[in-house]
């Protein structure tokens, strides 16, 4: 008899899992169960689909339903929510339109992905406040900034049209609360909109997973070009009209009225389901699972943002709910329920943004306090130079933040920002992570050169010689 993987979620990591499970094992059974509509899709687009540069949803699906269930073979169920598990039976619970039904399975995925989390605030719930998790929500955005942007005598016109018409008219005036990289992109999307953005930070630097040096850089730039930044202000609460839309919002430094708000205050992983079935979570709150990616039920893995990862630096678990995370150990698994175990790896909280044309990315760990927690003696260099030679055009500031142990020289993280190609560079830093490359080892790197590309020494290269 054909074994029947199970998998629970139809995005990154499980639709990851699914397709290489079948593909190394085309005899096996796999089912998908999804809980909404959309399934593989490109949700880090979703900014961009609000900013209008990608204009239709579903140019941000990777795969159709249709080329799924067809070309895939996989038995894809959508809106078929799974609400219990049972690892004694080896059964899910699932719920659709119809009532209930059980599911038996031999290998069972939980990618279950993670949940925006809101402030605990009054005026959360009311109209024009929005997160940016699903599809869903990237159109509800966008709707709400396009409601009031095209009237009728506009209706028919050309799109180039009515987007000139949306940039002459009187900004909408939008609250982003949170500083992270969703909060950040946010901003910058908002105000190429034409809006005038109010940018909400608890703490007193955006990205708090960034250092100070770097974050500053950011903050320069995002004032520069009209982001208004409440830094050291934690919002208080949403005020809210007699329509029920949100008015204003309150913050530690006063009341700012607004037409909308998005929140972009983080996430957390969505484990319910394994811990009423019983499946151990670990320290950072979401699933544990050991190097295969297996939970502590047997044949019951959990991959990408509902899971925990091993940190390549620390050596601990981790939480980083990261796409290509996401990909990689639902692959993994994919690959290991299909008969050949896979390693899915660790993470080394590689990350990059872009903020109004500055490109933002961090790897590893900078935080100095933090390292300590774990054992290190860190010590951090900041150094700006230029992103290619100083006499090429086009060359332009690139900080660089980086962190080694002074007691080893092992390299701990860095991070970096600039306008001219800066973001990418992290990927040089992130390997040497992966090596545990020593911060001289890092300095001896053979990286290419060529005028319009970098100085003789890239910026990653001067900042480990000027740490070393
Ligand atoms: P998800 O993509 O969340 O998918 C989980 C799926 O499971 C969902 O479709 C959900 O409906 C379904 N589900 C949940 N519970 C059940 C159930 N009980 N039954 C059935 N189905 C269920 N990452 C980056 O690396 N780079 C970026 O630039 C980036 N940008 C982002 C921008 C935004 C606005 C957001 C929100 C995220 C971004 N991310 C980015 C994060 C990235 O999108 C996630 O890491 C990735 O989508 C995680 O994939 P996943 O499969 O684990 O979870």
């Amino acid at each position: 008899m054909t074994d029947t993987f199970v998998v629970v979620g139809g995005d990154a990591a499980g639709m990851s899992a699914a397709s290489k499970a079948k593909r190394d094992h085309p005899d096996l059974e796999v089912v998908v169960f999804e809980k909404g509509e959309w399934v593989s899709y490109g949700a880090c687009g979703m900014p961009y689909y609000v900013e209008g540069t990608v204009a239709d949803l579903d140019e941000l699906i990777s795969l159709t339903p249709e080329e799924i269930i067809e070309d895939r073979d996989i038995d894809l169920r959508r809106f078929h929510e799974v609400v219990a598990v049972d690892t004694v039976a080896r059964t899910v619970t699932v719920r659709n339109e119809d009532g209930t039904f059980e599911q038996g399975y031999d290998h069972l995925l939980l990618a279950t992905g993670a949940a925006p989390t809101t402030p605990p605030v009054e005026g959360v719930d009311l109209d024009c406040v929005f997160t940016l998790s699903s599809l869903d929500d990237a159109e509800g955005i966008r709707e709400a900034l396009e409601a009031e942007e095209v009237t009728e005598d506009l209706v028919g016109s050309s799109e180039g049209a009515v987007v000139q018409f949306i940039r002459d008219r009187d900004p909408k005036r939008v609250a982003v609360v949170g500083g992270g990289y969703i909060g950040l992109e946010m901003a910058d999307v908002l105000r190429t909109r034409g809006c005038s953005v109010h940018l909400f930070q608890r703490s007193d630097h955006v990205l708090s997973h960034y250092d100070e040096d770097v974050a500053t850089v950011v903050e320069e730039h995002l004032r520069e070009h009209g982001v208004t930044l409440h830094l050291g202000s934690a919002v208080e609460g949403i005020e809210g009209d007699a329509a029920g839309d949100a008015e204003a919002v309150v913050a530690e430094d006063g009341r700012t009225e607004v037409d909308m708000v998005v929140l972009g205050t983080g996430v957390r992983p969505r484990t319910a389901l394994a811990e009423e079935a019983g499946i151990d979570l670990g320290p950072t709150g979401a699933i544990a699972t050991d190097e295969y990616r297996e939970t502590s039920a047997p044949d019951v893995y959990a991959a990408g943002d509902c899971a925990e990862a091993v940190n390549v630096v620390t050596g601990e678990v981790d939480y980083v709910p990261l796409a290509l995370t996401a990909n990689r150990h639902g692959r993994a698994v994919g690959q290991t329920v299909a008969g050949t175990p896979t390693l899915a790896g660790g993470v080394a909280r590689t990350a990059i943004s872009m903020v109004v044309e500055m490109e933002v990315a961090r790897t590893g760990i900078t935080d100095e306090d933090e390292a300590r927690e774990y054992g290190f003696d860190p010590v951090s260099r900041t150094v700006t130079t230029k992103s290619r030679s100083g006499y090429y055009p086009g060359s332009e500031p690139i900080t660089v933040h980086m962190t080694a142990c002074r007691r080893t020289g092992r390299l701990l993280g860095a991070s970096i920002a600039g306008t001219d190609r800066a973001g990418k560079r992290i990927d040089t830093v992130a390997a040497a992570l992966h090596e545990e490359a020593t911060v001289a080892e890092l300095e001896r790197y053979d990286l290419a050169y060529a005028p319009p590309f970098s100085p003789v020494w890239d910026p990653v290269l001067t900042a480990a010689k000027v740490l070393n």
